[in-house]
C-alpha cells in the first residue's frame, strides 16, 4: 500500500577549500619595511658614537640643512638620496655602509639595502638613543625588557569637592 517514497539520499558534499593564501600571510605588501636585527658591517661602525653631530647639522658638501643622514663609520653629515645624494654618494666612494636618518632616526645599510633596528642590535643602541635625546630632548621610551617602575604620578592635589 504504503508507496515507499522515493529515497532522497541527500549526500552533503564536504568541499574541502584548499588553502592557499599564504602570500596573506607572508607577503609583505602592506608598506611595512621590516628592520634587520643583524647586519654584517657592524665592524665598520665609528668607535665613539658617544658624541655625534646635531641632528640640525647640514650636509657637509652642499650645506642642505635638515633631515640629514650621519654616518656611522665617520660621523660625517651628508643629504639624503631625495636631495643631493650625498650621503649615496660616500657610501660609494668610502663603502662607509651604516647610516642613521636624522629625520626619523632610522638606521639603513647601504652594503645590505635595508634598515636596521637600532633598539635591537646591541651596537647600534646607544648611538640610536644619543640622536633620540639629541633630536627630542628625552630618551627613547624603552621597549618592555624590563619591568618598568610605575612612577607614582597619581594626582595628589586633586580639587576634594567642596
Ligand atoms: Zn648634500
Ligand atoms: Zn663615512
Ligand atoms: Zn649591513
Amino acid at each position: 500500500m504504503a508507496d515507499q517514497a522515493g529515497a532522497s539520499s541527500s549526500h552533503l558534499k564536504i568541499i574541502l577549500e584548499e588553502e592557499d593564501d599564504y602570500d596573506l600571510i607572508y607577503g609583505a605588501e602592506s608598506g611595512w619595511v621590516e628592520a634587520r636585527t643583524q647586519c654584517d658591517h657592524l665592524a665598520s661602525l665609528s668607535s665613539d658614537l658617544a658624541h655625534i653631530p646635531t641632528p640640525n647639522t647640514p650636509c657637509n658638501r652642499c650645506q642642505h640643512p635638515s633631515e640629514n643622514w650621519l654616518c656611522l663609520c665617520c660621523k660625517d653629515v651628508l643629504c639624503s638620496r631625495f636631495v643631493n645624494k650625498h650621503m649615496l654618494e660616500h657610501y660609494k666612494q668610502t663603502t662607509h655602509c651604516i647610516a642613521l636618518s636624522y629625520s626619523d632616526l632610522s638606521v639603513w645599510c647601504f652594503a645590505c639595502d635595508t634598515y636596521l633596528d637600532a633598539q635591537v642590535i646591541r651596537q647600534l643602541r646607544p648611538v640610536h638613543e644619543t640622536a633620540y635625546i639629541l633630536k627630542f630632548g628625552e630618551a627613547p621610551p624603552h621597549r618592555s625588557e624590563e619591568c618598568p617602575q610605575i612612577e607614582d604620578k597619581q594626582a595628589k592635589d586633586m580639587p576634594s569637592g567642596s
